[in-house]
């Protein structure tokens, strides 16, 4: 794993857990077992550690005992579970649901990792599935595969999904970055040609670049409508700042974008697309929302 694929994900956990939105499970996708196990050891540091003074690129402060335990697997409620060489089995779930059960000394959250999680048969599949269905509030489960699809999908639907493969990360996590940055810009409610430098350089440069960024923001945002929640992700990374746009600001936008991809379709020239792309929002958007009958 570089990295920089490694900090990005670090600091995306490091906000869901800021923010309280860590789930019961995570399963992180890896393309290796052996280098993955120190990444899931920071990620146990992130949700554990109880240094108040995190900063964003100094994730845990490896130096209080929670991170020096869990540095020297000496951490009480931190367990890995492993394959034998074939399979997990059922009987190492049932230990560590018996172990888990028992009240934990420490006033802290409890972790659990499944290193090579497609290696659980049908009956440690269950078992885990019965774990997971009713996991205690202060137990998280971190799954870690080579292949999360080999894996039951009533599994999958309760995880968190995070991928750190190579190829996942090269094609989707530049433009999950731009999607992000684009729909901040755009929760500003400033007059968008303030940022249009910005928003030119690094998230829209250029017509087939627009055409996939707006694409996922109406995907994200026709989730987030229909789904009628305050959740929404794009590749599994969930969007936080889209919880200040507005039901009818969103209905908006997607009617804005569905009809301004259409305009990229003919030969527009791309820079007065993109002038009159941010007139209509600032017009269609922020200047109804700043007036009563909005
Ligand atoms: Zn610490």
């Amino acid at each position: 794993m570089t990295d920089n694929r490694v900090n990005n994900s670090l600091n995306i956990i490091n906000n869901i857990v800021k923010n309280n939105k860590v789930s019961h499970a995570l399963l992180f996708e890896v393309d290796d077992y052996d280098t993955s196990m120190s990444f899931i050891k920071n990620v146990a540091k992130i949700i554990l550690c109880k240094q108040k003074n995190k900063s964003f690129d100094n994730l845990n402060c490896n130096k209080c005992n929670i991170c020096e335990l869990i540095d020297s697997n000496n951490y009480p409620d931190f367990m890995i579970i492993e394959t034998d060489g074939n399979w997990i089995k059922k009987q190492q779930l049932i230990e560590l649901q018996e172990e888990f059960n028992n009240k934990s000394l420490l006033d802290n959250k409890r972790i659990y990792v499944i290193k090579e999680a497609e290696k659980l048969n049908a009956s440690s599949s269950n078992s885990l599935l019965k774990f997971l269905e009713e996991p205690g509030d202060d137990i998280i489960a971190i799954l870690v595969t080579k292949n999360r699809y080999l894996l039951l999908d009533t599994i999958l639907s309760r995880c968190q999904i995070f991928s750190m493969k190579y190829s996942d990360f090269n094609i989707s996590s530049d433009v999950v970055d731009k999607v992000e940055n684009f729909i901040d810009y755009i929760t500003r409610k400033k007059n968008l040609f303030i940022f249009y430098k910005d928003i030119y350089d690094n998230i829209l440069p250029d017509k087939n670049i627009a055409k996939k960024i707006l694409s996922e923001v109406e995907k994200c945002f026709m989730q987030y409508l229909v789904k009628n929640s305050s959740e929404c992700d794009v590749d599994n990374r969930k969007l936080y700042n889209i919880d200040k746009i507005t039901i009818n600001e969103m209905i908006t936008y997607v009617k804005i974008i569905e009809s301004e991809k259409q305009k990229l379709e003919f030969n527009v020239n791309y820079k007065i697309w993109l002038d009159s792309f941010f007139s209509r929002i600032i017009g269609e958007v922020y200047d109804r929302s700043n007036s009563s009958e909005y």
